[in-house]
């Protein structure tokens, strides 16, 4: 499942084929994904000239000289494939460039999403509207941690995956993050300190700059023809390594489930 490094990385990836370049056609090869596409989209971005691109949380986002903006979620499964050299039943929408290139949105589960907004009303599109800080801006810090956690009893884990307190971090990265901080998943919110908050805000973007480094320099493997983009290896430091030592103690890793999540921890060193 794509997490926000993968977003970031996707949306690096598709910056030099777009950004500048005037959209020749969009092909919706059905009417949805997760949900409907807007009925509006294809005439709204047909002929447009791609201004900019970003990212708001796991949301990629492509400007437009028209004052619109296109924003797609990769779901559990999508990812854009560059000049395919064939296009398949699951590529669901193909773009094609003034410069000939072609790419296609591909998502065989169709958890994903595309839809178009006006950039000036972005604040308002649905999924942003109540959306915490990103964990790479400069908003989210010690200090916002110590009160947006200031009287919740859940445990750290649960609110840090809450997109209301910080957006777009997922369960790979919050197990990393929390390892790195050494604060146990369970402990509850309110009852952490300044300065653990302080090295946990830290370590959150600690583990999200590296995994985003090692998305782009895996780039280059990719953009290319037939290459897909959102996807690369990494290396966790406690996620998916149950049985082995914790890189700071040595400890052995343990998993736990909850609500059919995993989590991932060190039981000596997090506290
Ligand atoms: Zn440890």
């Amino acid at each position: 499942m794509p997490e926000l490094p993968e977003v970031e990385t996707t949306v690096r990836g598709l910056e030099p084929i777009l950004k500048g370049h005037r959209i020749e056609s969009i092909d919706l090869r059905r009417a949805d994904l997760r949900w409907p596409f807007p009925p509006d989209l294809r005439q709204r971005v047909q002929g447009a000239v791609v201004t900019g691109l970003g990212r708001r949380a796991k949301y990629g986002l492509i400007d437009t000289d028209r004052g619109d903006t296109m924003i797609f979620h990769l779901g559990m499964s999508g990812h854009w494939r560059i000049d395919p050299s064939e296009i398949g039943k699951h590529d669901h929408v193909v773009i094609e460039t003034d410069a000939g290139r072609r790419l296609a949105l591909n998502d065989h589960r169709r958890f994903g999403s595309l839809d178009i907004v006006r950039t000036e009303e972005i604040g308002g599109y649905g999924p942003f509207v109540k959306m915490g800080p990103e964990p790479l801006g400069e908003d989210f810090d010690g200090a916002y941690l110590a009160g947006a956690l200031a009287r919740r009893a859940a445990p750290i884990k649960a609110l840090l995956l809450d997109q209301r307190i910080v957006a777009g971090l997922g369960n790979i990265y919050v197990c990393d993050a929390l390892n790195l901080a050494q604060i146990a998943p369970g402990r509850a919110g309110r009852h952490i300190g300044r300065e653990r908050l302080d090295r946990l805000a830290g370590a959150v973007k600690t583990v999200l700059t590296a995994a985003v480094a090692a998305g782009g320099s895996s780039l280059r493997d990719y953009v290319q023809p037939d290459g897909e983009l959102g996807y690369f290896s990494k290396e966790w430091r406690v996620y998916g390594r149950e049985g082995l030592p914790c890189p700071r103690c040595a400890t052995t890793i343990r998993r736990r489930v909850d609500s059919g999540r995993s989590t991932f921890y060190c039981p000596k060193c997090q506290r």
